[in-house]
This record gives C-alpha cells, sequence and structure tokens, in this order.
C-alpha cells in the first residue's frame, strides 16, 4: 500500500511518500516559504497540488496534526466531525493546528475517495493520570478554558519507546522507558507499561528542559516581574520565554548545541553555563521519572541531539544509576516521525 506522510507547517509542507508494509520510503521532499511575500506557492492548497503533481499511486495518506486535546488518543479516519474537532482544538495550537488542517482540506480535495488519517503530537500522552496532568491552579481553569498538561512530540516517544521494546525482544507494554526527545525542541516522557504516565512539556511546548530558545521550567512568577520591571507586554513576554530564552538566551551565542559546544571548548563561560544548566535539567527529570515509574529498563535518547552525540549522552547518565542494584540501559535510537505516521495510517 502506498501512504503519503504530509505534514503542514504554517509556511512549510514536508511529505514523505512510503510503500508498506515494507517501509520503503518511495521519495521524499518539502516545500518553503509558502504563502510568504514573492513565493509562487500562494497557498497549501497549491503547494499539494505541486507534490501530488511528482508522485503516483497514493493509496492513503497520514496527517500529522500537533494538537488532538482530550478529543484524540490514537490516529483516526477524517470525516466531517473530526475536522470539526480539529478546528475546536485549534485554540490550543493557533500556529500549528490551522495548518494542518488546511493541508487535510487540500488533500480532501485533491485526492477524492483516498482514505486520510489524523495522526496527533498529543495521542500518546492522553495514557497520562490527572494527578500528573492537572496543575495546582483553581480546577474550574481545567473545566472552564482545558488548562491541563498535555504534553507533544508524542509520536516520536511513542516511535522510540516501540523501537527500545523490539531491542529488548518484548512487547512496547511489557517495558518501561524514559525517552528524551532533545532536538530545538526537548521533552521527556516517562512511560510504564508501554504508556505514557508523565512528560515535560504542558500545556504549550513551553514547560519543562531547556531548549534552543525556550526557557523551560521557571518561577511562573517571573512572568509578571518581568512584564514590570522590563515595561513588557504580554506578547513580548511570551515571545522572550519562547523564542529568546533557552540555550540561545543563556550563551548568548545560539540555540544550535553545536556552535555552543564549539565556543565551550575554546573556554567560553557561557557556552559552558548553558550545557551544564541543560544537563542538570535532563539528568533532574531523569531522577523524579524513575521515581514515577519504579522499575525503568532503559533511557533512551533520541531527536538532533540525543541520536547525534554520544559523548553527551554519557555525560547526561554519569553517575545517575551508581546507587543502583539493577541499572536501566542507556540506548540511543534515532526518531522517525514520518514513519511512525506511515504505521499508525497503514
Ligand atoms: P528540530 O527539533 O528543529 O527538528 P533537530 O532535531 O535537528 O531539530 O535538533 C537540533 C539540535 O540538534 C541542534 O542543537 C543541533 O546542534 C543538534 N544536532 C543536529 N544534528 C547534529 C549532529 N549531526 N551532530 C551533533 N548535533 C546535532
Amino acid at each position: 500500500m502506498k501512504i503519503l506522510v504530509i505534514n503542514c507547517g504554517s509556511s512549510s509542507i514536508k511529505y514523505k511518500f512510503f510503500l508498506m508494509p515494507s517501509e520503503e520510503v518511495i521519495s521524499e521532499g518539502s516545500l518553503e516559504k509558502i504563502g510568504e511575500e514573492g513565493s509562487e506557492i500562494t497557498n497549501h492548497h497549491k503547494g499539494l497540488r505541486m507534490i501530488l503533481e511528482k508522485i503516483d499511486g497514493v493509496e492513503a495518506v497520514g496527517h500529522r496534526v500537533v494538537h488532538g486535546a482530550e478529543e484524540f488518543t490514537r490516529p483516526v479516519l477524517i470525516n466531517e466531525e473530526v475536522i470539526r474537532q480539529v478546528k475546536e482544538c485549534s485554540s490550543l495550537a493557533p500556529l500549528h493546528n490551522p495548518a494542518n488542517l488546511e493541508g487535510i482540506l487540500a488533500c480532501l480535495e485533491l485526492l477524492k475517495g483516498v482514505r486520510q488519517i489524523a495522526v496527533f503530537d498529543t495521542a500518546f500522552h492522553q495514557s497520562i493520570p490527572p494527578k500528573a496532568f492537572i496543575y495546582g491552579l483553581p480546577y474550574e481553569f481545567y473545566e472552564k478554558h482545558k488548562i491541563r498538561k498535555y504534553g507533544f512530540h508524542g509520536t516520536s516517544h511513542h516511535f522510540v519507546a516501540q523501537e527500545a521494546a523490539k531491542r529488548f525482544k518484548k512487547k512496547l507494554s511489557r517495558v518501561n522507558l524514559i525517552t528524551c526527545h532533545l532536538g530545538n525542541g526537548c521533552s521527556m516522557a516517562a512511560i510504564k507499561n508501554g504508556k505514557s504516565i508523565d512528560t515535560s512539556m504542558g500545556f504549550t511546548p513551553l514547560e519543562g528542559l531547556i531548549m534552543g530558545t525556550r526557557c523551560g521550567d521557571i518561577d511562573p512568577a517571573l512572568i509578571t516581574h518581568i512584564m514590570h520591571i522590563e515595561n513588557m507586554t504580554a506578547g513580548q513576554v511570551d515571545r522572550l520565554l519562547n523564542k529568546d530564552s533557552g540555550l540561545k538566551g543563556i550563551s548568548g551565542i545560539s540555540n544550535d548545541m553545536r556552535e555552543i559546544q564549539a565556543k565551550a571548548r575554546q573556554g567560553n563561560k557561557r557556552a559552558k553555563l548553558a550545557v551544564e544548566i541543560f544537563v542538570y535539567r535532563i539528568r533532574k527529570y531523569i531522577s523524579a521519572y524513575m521515581g514515577a515509574l519504579g522499575k525503568t529498563d532503559a533511557i533512551v535518547f533520541t531527536a538532533g541531539i540525543g541520536q547525534n552525540q554520544p559523548a553527551l549522552v554519557k555525560y547526561i547518565c554519569k553517575g545517575l544509576f551508581d546507587n543502583l542494584r539493577v541499572k536501566p540501559k542507556v540506548m540511543i535510537i534515532p526518531t522517525n516521525e514520518e514513519l511512525m505516521i506511515a504505521r499508525q495510517t497503514y
């Protein structure tokens, strides 16, 4: 079966065309600057038409959708009702869901009769129990405004967890794992008997680890404090925390770990500090999640930093398991979100 995987961003479309179940990649590519000034590709519909001209015989389409709120706990066949619900979830992911939806609508029109499946970044974390997803806020905020921890990168955590289970020659439901997706965005998940029971990102991707440009966990009182002392608007603080913080903000150099490490090797103190803070936060979460899981079979590292930097992975784990009788394995497993979407679509 030939399956097209589509990932529509606000100004880009990435695609990968698979033959399933062999998982052979027939073709792949991306379009950028969609809808931007001077671009030939004025909208997603036009972009998808260009992609579909290049490929033949699509039998099903898997769409990445960022936010499925509490509505979606697994991939679903797209119909009118699903489209309505994805629209409803847009208020929770205003930068992502509308673009994902444009891709869905365009494909429905261009590929009449071909079945389309939505795969949600949040779905894997819907198994997290209330004690881990409810914030210490008035409960009405959850009821009225759907404010809770959702978690993201679910497709990646799920994929590497499956691959880790294969390495143990066990079913996913028989392993306990801590998965660390360390890319530009970074998140971790505690996975018990194959199900996510906690994750570091929250209502938005801002919570948790130090990331390329996101601050991760901070004292929430800092937000109003910074607004006062820097005379900033809510929008400006939002930008500060999402775009100018994290590795970039601490180091003053870059959001890219490789550039920071290069400067650290030359003795740059802020670069060294950024790496130390990044590593320390991950160690804290690993320790917390080992406590949440009880027995931990493996710590799995993936994404740009996690899968390409074995020396850093070793440093993160250094001495962490010294007091344990049974030590978790440390695994490096490349993620493949597109393949996971193809598998789920199949
Ligand atoms: P995104 O989250 O945007 O998909 P990536 O998963 O590519 O990003 O992660 C980006 C981070 O991974 C950067 O900090 C970069 O330095 C690091 N990285 C990516 N590729 C490599 C590599 N081959 N070797 C070392 N570090 C890498």
